[in-house]
């Protein structure tokens, strides 16, 4: 049922040239699901190849038609939600819903950037003499190297897919080596939706190899990652030295802000719900619960009700709401940012500990008492805990919230229409959502500032970020 996934180069499925693969793991179970093929630098220099011939090709081709395409892949993503999600939640661990609701939805994202595709509009700019005539020209970037990770494993890179496809590009994904199968049957839609060889690439390997091979090389007009903001900051380097474009979504450790007005049972369901969403390994997870003196008590109450009904298990297993964390290296990474709170004050209020001793299951946590001088409090936790801290006035919350270097989402609940206009303006994200989670959705822009990374994978500058501007300035004689 899991299949050995292989390397797509020039349009073809295959293995490495070396034959290398790697075991894939089912976190639920510990289990071997399958393996997958490790790329070397022969396998590299195949694929660049491949993505300067099929930058020619999809070029070429009118918006019109790149669009129908897209619409396409989008159209057969849909009719195999199923078979992918079911690959996705043995190789990522997500429950089944969860996975569905994923690849359903990056065929939404499809679809929205299909239509964007035909709107890639330049301009043109008044001249100050009668025979000039100047025109902007928007024009695809080049050749696409993108580096993608485990945790949303087809959300992930369909959005760069997506943007550098309707700007004109091609592009090499570098997939993620823990959960490549349900990328592989994603990027199998755009096949069969008849996307030109060479456009869509996908290999696996080494992830410092391929990106220090891949990012340098002339062929390649332009990286984007997602990723820790630690490997971000030296792939961005990296560019930086050879003038490449970057797209970075990077880490965070978003504040959700509770006042002493907000509709509490609407802040516990909406914010648990997110918090816990894939076991909390989302780079937008609401993180630090900054809550008003004043209801304080009662939302930890509303919070820890909340946490102690998800049900955490095998992701297939009919009813479970959280599954494992996707490696097992993030159980001591709990553990340890745990015990570093507990140790400086903290308050176990729920959960706390690894379940079990097979597959990496972890006890959806709220933790309260936080205090900034707290690991956790500074560290992305990057998993299923919560940590409640208090606050008193509007300054203050607002100073805890640009505390760190991070700067990607925040949440806040409040019935006053001047508390929202302060913070509109005052908290340092690139995407804050009020009283309400409404982040991610394919036609708003999505990313980053501070060490949370730079650009943006939604809304309009998500193909912006795949185009080149370029000015022909014309006389007529
Ligand atoms: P990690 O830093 O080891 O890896 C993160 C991702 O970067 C992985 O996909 C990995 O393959 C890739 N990577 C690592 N070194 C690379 C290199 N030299 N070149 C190219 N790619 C490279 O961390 P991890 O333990 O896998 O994940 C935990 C941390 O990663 C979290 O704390 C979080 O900050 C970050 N992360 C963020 C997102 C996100 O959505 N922004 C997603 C996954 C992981």
């Amino acid at each position: 049922m899991y299949p050995a996934v292989q390397l797509l180069i020039d349009g073809a499925w295959g293995p490495s040239q070396s034959g290398k693969t790697l075991n894939v793991l089912n976190p639920a179970t510990g289990d071997v699901n399958g393996t997958v093929a490790h790329a070397d630098i022969p396998d590299l220099d195949r694929a660049l190849a491949a993505a300067q011939k099929g930058f020619g090709l999809w070029k070429k081709m009118s918006a019109y038609d790149r669009s129908k395409i897209m619409r396409k892949a989008a159209e057969i993503l849909r009719s195999r939600v199923d078979d992918v999600a079911r690959l996705m939640t043995m190789e990522q661990g997500k429950p089944f819903g969860e996975a569905k609701v994923e690849t359903a939805f990056s065929a939404d994202i499809i679809e929205w950037f299909a239509e964007e595709a035909r709107r890639a509009y330049g301009r043109v700019v008044p001249s100050r003499a009668e025979n000039i005539q100047q025109l902007v020209i928007k024009e695809p970037v080049g050749p696409v190297a993108a580096f993608c990770p485990w945790n949303f494993p087809i959300n992930q890179a369909n959005r760069k897919i997506c943007g550098a496809l309707a700007a004109g590009c091609s592009i090499i994904v570098k997939g993620p080596e823990e959960t490549p199968a349900s990328l592989a049957a994603y990027v199998q839609c755009w096949l069969d939706a008849g996307v030109p060889a060479g456009v869509i690439s996908l290999v696996f390997g080494v992830p410092a190899t391929i990106s220090e091979y891949l990012i340098p090389h002339p062929i390649i007009r332009k990286l984007t990652f997602t990723g820790s903001t630690a490997v971000g900051k030296h792939l961005a380097a990296l560019a930086g030295a050879h003038m490449k474009r970057v797209t970075m979504e990077l880490g965070g450790h978003a504040p959700a802000m509770i006042f002493d007005d907000a509709d509490l049972d609407t802040a516990a369901a909406i914010l648990s719900a997110n918090k816990f969403r894939n076991a909390g390994q989302v780079c937008v997870a609401p993180t630090r619960f900054l809550v008003q003196d004043a209801v304080h008590d009662s939302f930890v109450e509303k919070l820890v009700a909340r946490t102690q009904k998800l049900k955490v298990g095998n992701g297939l297993d009919e009813g479970v709401t959280m599954g494992p964390l996707a490696n097992a290296r993030r159980i001591p990474a709990m553990e340890g940012l745990i015990a570093d709170a507990v140790a400086k004050g903290a308050t176990i209020a729920t959960g706390g500990k690894r379940i079990g001793n097979v597959g990496n299951f972890f006890e959806p946590t709220v933790l309260t008492g936080m205090t900034t001088d707290m690991r956790a409090m500074n560290e992305e936790p990057f998993g299923p805990v919560a940590l409640v801290a208090r606050f008193s006035t509007l300054d203050d919350v607002v100073t805890e919230a640009n505390r760190l270097d991070y700067g990607l989402a925040a949440y806040a609940y409040t019935s006053s229409q001047k508390t929202v206009m302060s913070l509109s303006t005052r908290v340092e994200v690139g995407m804050l959502s009020i009283n309400h989670h409404g982040i991610a959705l394919p036609e708003v822009p999505f990313g980053g500032i501070k060490d949370s990374g730079y650009g943006s994978e939604g809304g309009t500058e998500a193909i912006e970020a795949y185009l080149n501007t370029k000015l022909v300035t014309q006389a007529a004689i």
